[in-house]
């Protein structure tokens, strides 16, 4: 029976490896044996994959599964194929809780990872075929409009209004799924400027003031001037609180209050969007970034759930992280991080 088990377990396509809490391997896959080198009698530090260390480590010590938080999946290559794995360290625990071991699982995520690249693939093949024959349409419109070709009559003028206002969306749905495939692959460049945490702050603030007062939504900043400069690309960082601020206005009715606020750690800048609005059911939370997210049941949302999809790449492509809290009717508070220009020197800040 030992050695039909050991089959099975050995034909598993995950690389599972059980260790001791010596951090020695008992028993591993096949797979975990010759893509990771985790034989039994092996010790997970002298491998060469420090993350391994640190997950059966961390594991261990909090007798909790860690993962890697927010890092794209491992690459190896097995017979000069490359495939792709998500590590997980679940700790084994005894009657008392204690820990005997830990189970490293290498998920192999190859194929999704695959089928993502076909879809991004086709969402940046479409948009841009449609990108063209959009634009000769708008300008069709356009000068239609203007009545360059001839007078309108009122019902007339009336029907290219409404056809202009769908193209002007369409065009702006474009635009942001093709932002995204930019980032996404890559190919969007940056431009750092050093800049201090509160004059950033207060373009952004300046953009939306107007807005803001016509819909009696009170706008407030608090960031302390003393705060160390952060790598930013301008234009794209006002694009990201231009994002943010315009939902904390969509979703906010009069006489509620949106907060600007920053603050230093000993790594970051992390900046806050605040509001007092409708706020996010805590289930749809982890999906906000998702590109193509709508909160569900939300009657009169016209965009396409792309905004905080872009604004999630663009602070990855600073090497920020973005985050969110939120509960029904309890507003949403929106942040993310951006490098210290004190800690991190261009160079590096341009290259990763
Ligand atoms: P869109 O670009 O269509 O506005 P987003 O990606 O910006 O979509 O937002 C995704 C979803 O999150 C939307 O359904 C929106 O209703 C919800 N949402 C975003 N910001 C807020 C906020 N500040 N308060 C409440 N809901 C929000």
């Amino acid at each position: 029976i030992q050695r039909a088990t050991q089959q099975a377990f050995d034909s598993l396509p995950d690389a599972i490896a059980v260790v001791d809490t010596e951090g020695r391997v008992e028993v591993a896959t096949e797979s975990a044996r010759t893509v990771f080198g985790l034989k039994p009698g092996v010790s997970v530090g002298d491998l060469p994959f420090g993350w391994m260390a640190d997950l059966v480590r961390d594991a261990r010590q909090e007798s909790r599964a860690a993962f890697l938080e927010g890092q794209r999946p491992i690459q190896q290559f097995v017979r000069g194929e490359e495939r792709y794995y998500r590590p997980e360290a679940v700790p084994i625990l005894d009657n008392e809780r204690l820990t005997t071991g830990v189970i490293l699982v290498l998920k192999d995520v190859t194929q999704l990872r695959q089928q993502d690249e076909i879809k991004r693939g086709v969402v940046r093949t479409v948009s841009h075929q449609l990108n063209t024959p959009l634009t000769s349409v708008r300008m069709a419109i356009h000068l239609l409009l203007g009545e360059k070709v001839g007078a309108l009559n009122e019902k007339q003028a009336e029907l290219l209004v409404s056809a202009r206002e769908d193209s002007d969306r369409l065009h702006e749905i474009l635009d942001s799924l093709l932002d995204l495939s930019r980032f996404e692959s890559g190919k969007a460049r940056m431009e750092f400027r050093a800049l201090s945490p509160r004059s950033i702050v207060m373009d952004a603030v300046e953009s939306v003031r107007r807005e803001a007062q016509d819909r009696g939504v009170t706008l407030h900043a608090d960031v302390p001037p003393d705060l160390p400069e952060v790598w930013v690309d301008t234009t794209r960082i006002g694009h990201v609180f231009g994002n943010l601020l315009s939902n904390a206005l969509k979703h906010t009715s009069p006489g509620g209050r949106i907060a600007l606020t920053a603050e230093a750690d000993e790594a970051w800048v992390r900046f806050r969007v605040s509001d007092t609005g409708e706020g996010i059911p805590a289930a749809f939370l982890s999906r906000v970034f998702e590109p193509f997210f709508r909160v569900p049941g939300r009657q009169n949302e016209t965009g396409a759930g792309l905004g905080l999809a872009i604004v999630k790449e663009i602070v990855e492509a600073h090497g920020g992280t973005v985050g969110v809290e939120s509960g029904e009717g309890k507003g949403a508070s929106f942040s993310f991080t951006l490098r210290r220009v004190d800690l991190f020197p261009k160079e590096k800040a341009e290259r990763s």
